[in-house]
């Protein structure tokens, strides 16, 4: 048997409980993902063995369920923790990084409050489907190793009828979450949360000095890969302090969902009413998520002066929006096809996160790729232009014909081609712009109706569409009906959370 390690159970044992995974009635593969198997350095038909079953289906020695507490939707929840999950352990992958292994769906924890412990098919699909394409889009992601069926049919979420359960195998840079942090410290005090913070140093962040560092380190990894979704037009749905993790991976995607028209204010999740997860606030939720994190580490950033603490974390902080636009604008900078030196960035606001090693010097040219950017977004809400088919049309050569009015369009395409200059590296910012601007999306009506079809017995259409977004960038013979723009969208919900 594959020996898995649990240095983090064993570091911090206050944060987690062992924890045996149910046994499955009769478990299945309906997919594994053999690239990340042979990248973990396991062999797929190994995995398909008795040996890889067991692993898969949790039956091994040594799990565990984690704790953690969190914020939901802006109120404070301290009882959190794996409630259908447990930890199965660490490998160190062939590349050398540690990396957990965690299996969703196990059946009920400690920490299971009143839920049934049970995952339905469709979730764990959508969470593979949409951490695929977020990888091979290069955005930092937990990813799935394989998600099998159960055997058993499992009660209704939505009203719908019963579904069958699943199991979602789950890789990650680690499961610790902001979360995480909360739960230590208000359940177990400053001890407790400092060799929690030196574990994730040493596992995520080890060039951060201290809790300070660590949140420094956290505040530039969230910058960066919130300002990926907002440029590829995802919507986490679920932004609570729980579902964002310190390595600086999304994870835990609930019922979240791809723009197809602009819209700033989008919303997908059925259980978000109020629009607080909306398109346009994930920015800003992050930074109220690290808010809620600085909070919780001021113990151990400065226990003598609480208020040195507090200006010490502010600090750090006020570093978020500068690496976020910074983040933001090398990347917008790259899907319109602006050479890179326009759009970094210089001046003070550029080494507000010292320790975070992201926030290059934005730009002389920055600013201006933003402006650029935040009237073209404008535009595309004023008109109901698909997000990713802009920028798809623009990389082919030609998006005017998507504008009902297209002269707002044009003066907004002079000011893009001032922007591009007539430098050598104009060439080579056009051709990178193919490697920013995805062909294929999981476009929200194609993923749902995937998972009907596979909720209803064919996984064909879920599988081809693994296939699709593992390959984004290019057009693909016979990936046509997968390649245009969606429908719209303005009414589309996801109830996918559960
Ligand atoms: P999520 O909304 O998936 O991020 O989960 C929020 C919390 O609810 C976590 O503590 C989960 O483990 C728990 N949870 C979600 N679904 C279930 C379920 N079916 N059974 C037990 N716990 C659950
Ligand atoms: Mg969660």
């Amino acid at each position: 048997m594959l020996p898995l390690q649990q240095t983090y159970a064993e570091a911090l044992p206050e944060l987690s409980v062992p924890w045996r995974a149910d046994l499955p009635p009769d478990p299945a593969i309906l997919w594994l993902n053999e690239s990340l198997a042979v990248e973990l350095g396991l062999d797929p038909d190994w995995l398909r063995g008795p040996e890889g079953m067991a692993l898969l289906t949790g039956q091994i020695d040594g799990t565990v369920a984690q704790a953690y507490a969190g914020h939901q939707f802006g109120s404070a929840n301290p009882q959190l923790g794996d409630g259908r999950a447990v930890l199965l352990g660490e490998l160190i992958d062939t590349t050398g990084r540690r990396v957990d292994l965690h299996l969703k769906g196990s059946g009920r924890t400690p920490f299971a409050r009143g839920g049934d412990g049970k995952a339905p098919l469709g979730p764990m699909l959508r969470e593979a489907v949409i951490g695929e394409f977020l990888h091979a889009a290069g955005v930092p992601t937990t990813r799935a190793l394989a998600v099998l069926t159960t055997g058993e049919r499992i009660a209704p979420r939505q009203g719908v009828t019963p579904e069958p359960g699943a199991l979602l195998v789950r890789v990650a840079a680690s499961h610790l979450r902001v979360g995480t942090v909360q739960a230590a410290a208000w359940h177990h005090g400053p001890e407790v949360t400092g060799r929690l913070v030196d574990h994730v140093i040493t596992r995520h962040h080890p060039s951060a000095d201290g809790p300070l560092g660590l949140l420094a380190a956290v505040t530039g990894a969230q910058a960066e890969l919130v300002a990926q979704w907002m440029l590829l037009g995802f919507v986490h749905g679920v932004m609570n302090t729980d579902n964002m993790a310190l390595s600086g991976e999304g994870i835990d995607y609930g019922p979240c969902a791809f723009l197809d028209v602009h819209r700033n204010q989008a919303v997908f999740s059925s259980i978000d009413r109020g629009g607080r997860y909306a398109y346009g606030n994930q920015p800003g939720i992050a930074l109220w998520n690290l808010s809620r994190f600085a909070e919780v580490l001021l113990p151990v950033i400065d226990a003598e002066d609480p208020q040195r603490a507090v200006d010490a974390a502010t600090a750090v902080l006020e570093g978020f929006e500068p690496a976020y636009r910074a983040a933001h604008a090398r990347g917008l900078a790259a899907k319109l096809g602006i050479p890179v030196g326009a759009a970094s960035a210089t001046g003070p606001a550029g080494d507000a996160i010292p320790t975070a090693g992201h926030a290059a010097a934005p730009a002389a040219g920055g600013d201006d790729v933003t402006a650029l950017g935040a009237d073209l977004f404008s535009l595309l809400e004023a008109q109901a232009i698909d997000h990713t088919g802009f920028f798809h049309a623009l990389t082919d050569g030609d998006p005017e014909p998507l504008f009902t009015d297209p002269d707002p369009y044009r003066e907004w395409a002079v000011r893009r081609e001032t922007l591009r200059g007539t430098g050598p590296d104009r060439a080579s910012a056009a051709d990178a712009m193919a490697a920013a601007n995805p062909v294929v999306i999981p476009r929200n009506l194609a993923l749902d109706s995937a998972l009907r079809a596979a909720h209803l017995g064919d996984p064909g259409p879920v599988l081809d569409l693994l296939e699709a977004v593992a390959e984004p960038f290019a057009p693909v013979p016979g990936r046509e009906h997968l390649e245009g723009a969606g429908e719209g969208g303005d009414d589309f919900l996801t109830y996918c959370g559960t």
